[in-house]
């Protein structure tokens, strides 16, 4: 079978390649997988800490060397590629706040004595994306391995070294086969999801997230998806426009907008939408492009051409259906698509209803606040949303109508350590981190004894 080569897109040079795994290998790898999980398990959960924290220190030394690799293999700035590399190494938290939720519950109510455990299920798969390809992986990959399980890592096939080095790392440390990776591409994230596994944790598209569910539903297999968003951002008159404006523009292109929390949709009332849009176009012009190996680069080009078609057709449809372009627009050259501002997005258009994943800024403006946030309503994502308002009851008012899973008040959405990253209606399916969330590696058992 041919390797498979990872192309660097900013530059469309060979990165490296990997060996593709043969489907037929696949069965093979499950059940080496399976024989390794009950002495991994045995090793409980300090045994099984300890080694994980050693194995992620490396995170922290390589950082320079894993971070250009990333960016190299899907174009983001070194910095962003070398921060991610090193918060890999931070797993101490993570790791206590696992135990705590997978260690056993007593119940007693005078007449039955309870014990509630968290067991893991065996073998959990973890299929991931190229756009956060080592954070993305150690999201499912960490806490399917703390409680117990063995994983089988399938990366992108557009970012398989990330992917491999990720896994290398760890492996470093870990006993044989706990953690195993597949390398390949739709096929082989088929074969995986129809083999013998008990799990399987996806974060991709949503229309891969329907087949994966369709898929595990004949042996009834445990899922978690985390799939796409179009987040939208809600901008009341009371807010800060500059710091709105530069949230707006950071948050739309940061990675090139291949963010699953990127926003996507911008409502602005009519009074303030002028200032505003002068602010977010100014604020555009800071955003330099190029090779995110150059120093001050940072927006890196679209993963691949597939990526970057698709974003080009819905910002041509955008303009020819009479949004206006404020910013960027053109001079989209090799892989990459220049920072641009729309205003007049309608929710007609492509742009507005499907998710874009690309550096894009797209404004509406509204008459109200209602009209705000029935339009940021207006469609079947859920993943993040975000309100710029004056700190007070209005602005938490707004957000609490948001029917999004995690919502953002003057800031992005990730919430405090412990609190879950949840996706509502069709951008996921399940938790990640929180107690919630580490729980889903796991079998609940209820053991009851008489008192
Ligand atoms: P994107 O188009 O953004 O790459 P995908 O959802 O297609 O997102 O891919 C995310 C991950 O899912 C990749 O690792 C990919 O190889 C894998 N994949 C794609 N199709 C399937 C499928 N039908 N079943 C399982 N895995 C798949």
């Amino acid at each position: 079978m041919k390797p498979l080569k990872s192309y660097n897109p900013s530059t469309g040079d060979v990165v490296g390649e990997v060996p593709v795994t043969s489907l037929d290998d696949i069965p093979g790898i499950v059940e080496r997988s399976r024989a390794a999980q009950p002495a991994w398990n045995a090793l409980g959960h300090d045994g099984r800490a300890r080694l994980l924290t050693e194995a992620a220190a490396s995170f922290r030394t390589r950082a320079d060397d894993l971070g250009r690799l990333i960016t190299q293999e899907m174009g983001k700035p070194l910095a962003e590629g070398i921060g991610e590399a090193k918060s890999l190494a931070s797993v101490q938290h993570e790791l206590q706040e696992i135990g705590e939720a997978l260690a056993p519950e007593t119940f007693d109510d005078g007449r039955h004595h309870s014990t509630v455990h968290h067991d893991p299920l065996g073998v959990c798969a973890a299929i991931t994306p190229w756009n956060f390809p080592m954070a993305m992986p150690a999201w499912m990959v960490l806490p399917a391995l703390a409680a117990g399980n063995t994983v089988i890592l399938k990366p992108s096939e557009e970012t398989p070294l990330s992917g491999q080095a990720y896994a290398d790392v760890l492996n470093e440390k870990l006993p044989r086969d706990v953690l195993i990776t597949v390398q390949g591409a739709d096929d082989q994230g088929k074969r995986l999801v129809d083999s013998d596994v008990d799990l399987i944790a996806f974060t991709g598209s949503r229309e891969t997230g329907k087949h994966i569910l369709r898929a595990a539903s004949g042996g009834l297999k445990r899922v978690i998806l985390e799939l796409g968003g179009k987040d939208p951002m809600i901008v009341l008159e009371g807010a800060d426009l500059e710091k709105a404006a530069q949230f707006a523009a950071v948050n739309s292109f940061r990675n090139a907008g291949q963010v699953c929390v990127s926003t996507e949709r911008i409502f602005v009332p009519e009074v303030i939408a002028d200032r505003f849009e002068a602010l977010l176009v100014e604020a555009t012009a800071s955003m330099t492009q190029g090779d995110g190996l150059d120093e001050g680069v940072k927006v890196g080009p679209m993963v691949n051409a597939r990526q970057r078609s698709h974003v080009l057709t819905q910002l041509e449809a955008a303009v020819s259906e009479g949004a206006k372009v404020l910013a960027g627009g053109s001079g989209h050259h090799d892989n990459f698509i220049t920072p641009t501002v729309l205003t007049g997005v309608t929710e007609e258009m492509s742009i507005a209803t499907e998710e874009t994943f690309g550096p894009v800024a797209c404004v509406t403006r509204v008459e109200s606040v209602d009209e705000a946030i029935q339009k940021a309503n207006a469609t079947h994502f859920g993943l993040g949303a975000v309100v710029f308002g004056e700190d007070g009851e209005e602005t938490t008012r707004v957000a609490r109508q948001l029917t999004a899973g995690m919502i953002g008040i003057n800031q992005a959405v990730e919430g405090a350590r412990g609190t879950p990253w949840v996706g509502a209606r069709q951008s996921g399916f399940g938790f990640h981190k929180s107690k919630d969330g580490h729980r889903q590696f796991t079998q609940t058992r209820v053991l009851t004894k008489p008192v």
